[in-house]
């Protein structure tokens, strides 16, 4: 989707929710508790639930511009981890406030 999904059943399913862009963010796990994610204790197991950087318009619209360049299909999510974090820091550095 683009912008808010009124169809989705969860919605609103963040505090500070612009777009739904970005429902499976393209960094997880991103393993940077800058934007309020963090390590479940003793599971393993990353949890977005408290970040709501990737679902803010300005954030949505420079990781978009950003992806274009890098995935050329679904499994770049995984082959291209790295270059996603590092295009996540460089969208980071432009919209958080
Ligand atoms: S904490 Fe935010 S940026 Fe990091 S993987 Fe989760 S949703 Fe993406």
């Amino acid at each position: 989707p683009k912008g808010l999904d009124y169809d989705c059943e969860y919605l609103p399913c963040h505090k500070a929710l612009e777009a739904c862009d970005f429902c499976y963010c393209p960094f997880y796990p991103c393993a940077d508790g800058l934007t309020g994610g963090e390590w479940i204790k003793n599971k393993d197991v990353w949890s977005c639930q408290h970040c709501d950087w990737i679902h803010l318009e300005e954030p949505c619209q420079a990781v978009r511009k950003g992806l274009e360049d890098i995935l050329e299909d679904k499994n770049d999510l995984k082959a291209k981890h790295m270059e996603l974090l590092k295009l996540r820091r460089e969208c980071l550095l432009k919209t958080l406030k």
